[in-house]
Order: C-alpha cells, then sequence, then structure tokens
C-alpha cells in the first residue's frame, strides 16, 4: 500500500510539473521542480491536510474565501442535492433555478440600503468586467457617450481579466500583458505608511487623498469620469485599511461630479470586517458592489454584481429603448453555486460568523501586536475584522524598506509554515498577510499569534 502511495505521488508530482499550467507561479522554477508542490487534500474547520497528512492551520482562508471554514456538510449536501434534482439550466430570457432566485433575495435583505438586483457571475473578475459593461451602458442610455473612464487606485486588486486586471493597480498584473488599457485612470492610494512623507495627520492623509482625486478629475474632464472603484480595504495589495474620514472625502468629491461608486467586497462582503458588507463599516453608499468569496465560502465558484435601484432603472430605461441586454455567462447563476451560496449564508447566520469576526478579529490584531509590535523590523502591525498584516522593514524610524532580493516576507511566510500555520507573502512588499475563516477562536487565534512569533524571531535574528 505504502508502495503504491508512492508511485502515485511521484506521478502525480511528475503530472504537475509537465502539465499543469498553475497561475500566479514562477512557471520554470515549478517545471524544474525548485517550487513546492503541495497536494492538499482535505479539510476540517479552520485546518488544511495535504497528500503527505500534514495538518496547517489556514490563516488565510484559501485566498481569503473559505469563510465558514472547511467540511460543512450542510453546503456539501446542498449542492448534493441539487446536482441530483438539477444540475443545471441557464438563467437567459427569465428562466432561473430555485436556489438563484432565493439567494438573490437573501442578498439583496443583507446589502446596503438602496441595492435592488444582483447580476450573478463566476468569479471577481468577471463581476467586475460586468461592472464596467454596465456602468458603460448606462452612460450610453443616458446619452453622455464620452462619460465612460473609471478611476481605480494604484495597490487596488480588482482582478485578472483584461479590463479588471487594468483596474488592478499592481505591476506584477500589468507587466508583460500591456495592461491597464485606457479607458482605466489609477489615482493615489490610501496607504499612509508607504508614504516618504509622514508629517499628515490621519484625516489630512484622507483629505490629500481626495484632493488628489479631484485633481485628477477635472484635469481629465469630469463629463468623461464615469465611475471610481475601490476595496473598503486595499487586499492583495498589501491589506491596508483607510485612514479615518477617507470614504466620506472620497464619495463627497464623486458625488459633485456624478461619479458612481463601485464598492469591490469581493473580500470584504459577508462578515470579514465584522459587519455584513465593508460598505456598512465605513458608511459607503455605492451604485455598485461586486462580490464572490464570502458568498459561497468557496465551496462552489459563484460572483455578482449588486445593482443598485438607482441603476436599474437606468438599465431598464434601456431595455425598453434597445431590447434584451446583450450580456451574460452560460454558467450566470449556476444552480449547484447558487444551492451553495444559499446554505453558505445560512450557515454564517447560524453560526454568527459576522459577528465572531469582529469580536475575534479585534482580539487577533491585539494579540499579534503585543507579540511582535516591539520587534524592531515590524514597521506595522494593522487590520480590520478579519484582515490583518504585518508590515517589516529594515528601519522602521526613518521607514527604509528591505531589497525584494533578500525575500524577507517570503522567508517569514516559509518560516510559519514550518510552524503549521498558512498566511500569505503579499505580492509587493514585505507584508505577511492573514484573513483566516470567519469561524475563527480566540484559541485558534492564539496559536497563530504564537507560531507567528517564532518564524518572525528565527528570520529576523539573522538580519
Ligand atoms: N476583487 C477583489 C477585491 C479580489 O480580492 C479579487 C481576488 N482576490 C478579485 C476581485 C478577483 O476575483 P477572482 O480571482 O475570483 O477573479
Amino acid at each position: 500500500m505504502l508502495e503504491e502511495n508512492q508511485t502515485l505521488d511521484n506521478e502525480l508530482n511528475a503530472w504537475d510539473r509537465d502539465h499543469f499550467f498553475h497561475p500566479s507561479t514562477h512557471m520554470a522554477q515549478h517545471a524544474r521542480g525548485e517550487t513546492p508542490n503541495r497536494i492538499i487534500t482535505g479539510g476540517e474547520g479552520v485546518y488544511i491536510v495535504d497528500r503527505d497528512g500534514k495538518r496547517s492551520l489556514d490563516a488565510f482562508a484559501g485566498l481569503y474565501c473559505v469563510n465558514v471554514g472547511y467540511g460543512r456538510t450542510k453546503i456539501t449536501d446542498a449542492i448534493a442535492a441539487q446536482a441530483a434534482a438539477l444540475p443545471y439550466y441557464h438563467a437567459y430570457v427569465g428562466h432561473g433555478s430555485e436556489p438563484s432566485i432565493r439567494l438573490a433575495k437573501m442578498i439583496i435583505d443583507r446589502a446596503p440600503k438602496g441595492m435592488s438586483r444582483v447580476f450573478f457571475g463566476l468569479s471577481g473578475s468577471d463581476a467586475n468586467e460586468t461592472n464596467i459593461k454596465l456602468v458603460w451602458y448606462m452612460n450610453n442610455v443616458l446619452g453622455r457617450p464620452e462619460k465612460k473612464k473609471i478611476i481605480s487606485r494604484w495597490r487596488g486588486y480588482h482582478g485578472s481579466g483584461l479590463m479588471s486586471g487594468s483596474l488592478t493597480g499592481l505591476a506584477a498584473f500589468h507587466n508583460l500583458f500591456d495592461l491597464p488599457r485606457p479607458p482605466i485612470l489609477h489615482t493615489e492610494m490610501p496607504y499612509y505608511f508607504r508614504r516618504p512623507d509622514r508629517s499628515m495627520s490621519d484625516e489630512q492623509f484622507s483629505q490629500f487623498c481626495a484632493d488628489r482625486l479631484e485633481e485628477m478629475i477635472l484635469a481629465e474632464g469630469p463629463e468623461t469620469i464615469a465611475a471610481f472603484i475601490g476595496e473598503p480595504v486595499l487586499g492583495t495589495g498589501g491589506i491596508v485599511p483607510p485612514p479615518s474620514g477617507y470614504w466620506d472625502k472620497i464619495q463627497a468629491v464623486l458625488q459633485k461630479y456624478d461619479i458612481l461608486l463601485i464598492a469591490d467586497e469581493v473580500i470584504t462582503g459577508f462578515g470579514r470586517l465584522g459587519t455584513m458588507f465593508g460598505s456598512d463599516h465605513y458608511g459607503m453608499k455605492p451604485d455598485l458592489i461586486t462580490i464572490a468569496k464570502g458568498l459561497t465560502s468557496a465551496y462552489a465558484p459563484l460572483s455578482g454584481v449588486i445593482v443598485s435601484e438607482k441603476v436599474w432603472r437606468i438599465l431598464e430605461q434601456g431595455s425598453d429603448t434597445y431590447g434584451a441586454i446583450g450580456h451574460g455567462w452560460t454558467y450566470s447563476s449556476h444552480p449547484l453555486c447558487a444551492a451553495a451560496g444559499v446554505a453558505n449564508l445560512e450557515v454564517v447566520d447560524e453560526l454568527d460568523l459576522v459577528k465572531n469576526a469582529g469580536e475575534v478579529g479585534a482580539y487577533f490584531k491585539k494579540a499579534l501586536t503585543d507579540a511582535v509590535g516591539g520587534n524592531r523590523f515590524v514597521g506595522e502591525v494593522r487590520g480590520e475584522g478579519l484582515m490583518a498584516a504585518i508590515e517589516f522593514v529594515r528601519d522602521r524610524d526613518d521607514r527604509v524598506f528591505f531589497d525584494a532580493a533578500e525575500k524577507v516576507g517570503p522567508r517569514i511566510t516559509a518560516a510559519l509554515l514550518e510552524q503549521g500555520v498558512i498566511a500569505r507573502a503579499m505580492p509587493q512588499g514585505d507584508i505577511l498577510g492573514f484573513a483566516p475563516p470567519l469561524c475563527l477562536t480566540r484559541e485558534e487565534a492564539d496559536i497563530i499569534v504564537a507560531a507567528t512569533k517564532k518564524a518572525v524571531n528565527s528570520v529576523t535574528v539573522t538580519l
């Protein structure tokens, strides 16, 4: 049996290296066998298990998505029951399945005030493509075809498609792909720690960001700017909560020039910040909201655009003039994914996970700060709800960053994995990111913190 397993392991490893094109992976190193290939086989609660039987605490919930944790049979049973009853039917021309309709209602019941419809997709990227198309469609219906530009932020993350990848403000996702494409623009990121000038207060920095946005709008011409997109808390760009007053000041500028707000809540939707939506947390009043990840806790791929009544009215007007909207995916509101979504949101309610994310999140951030905040290479410990990050610097007084070649972040992440805890080395900078399942307990938070302290100390003593 052992021998058989070993043969299968060898085969899987070889097939993986020879045939599987992994996303966001160094292709040549992987093919040469220089990067780890870890095959995950199971999970329970906040833990995953790999083929070698190694158990790890997943402090990143997959990719900030397995919000209810692994092994929830309520969700897997719901998917199986739906598959047996009806695996698929499309949603075009008014068709649908019961779970899709039920899920749309559940989302609107939970969404911020003023939202009225849900368009379903499969990924955060395709939902943001939908957002852009809806904004353009809307301005064409309104007879202002020049109002099409969309402003995003540097270090924002909004996906990997052609336009959603353009919205993303990270060089690693643009380089060699000829992105970003017009008419996408990028403005100042609300990332105080990365600013060379630290004389501003939080509020002043928020005003500075709003002023930069207004300057861009005026330079481009307000009649050309259709929408602004932002994550309530910057995610992949470094897990950075905004400075106080940021969203109020940004929204005041948008209102002044009749520019729509798209809240990308792919990470923050359904509880991660301790409120149902990040928009609730920061007093944002979006016209469109992007959702994915926490909608099904990734038990099945599903995303959506939540459309406000204000935008919906114009879309309706468009169809009265021009006919049915020519936009849709074969798998829009796929019944298996919708069934997963319904069961997932029920689990979120039953276990009171939104409240838990707020309470355990606050506990976790304090414990992390107490554990590593004193280390002289720790520049900042930050977070909101169950999103947290530690940013490492060579010199915290003068805020000198490490050379990327030193790989401080990746080395600490690897040391942490050796302790049995998965966190994420964020793509730009030496930033250790955490986004555990929302069912995390205080005891599990303590395990992450103790392992992090050990990992941080083991690497920083060598610096
Ligand atoms: N928006 C945000 C805020 C995200 O974090 C992500 C994925 N991490 C996306 C969009 C894109 O989602 P997907 O990878 O499902 O296309």
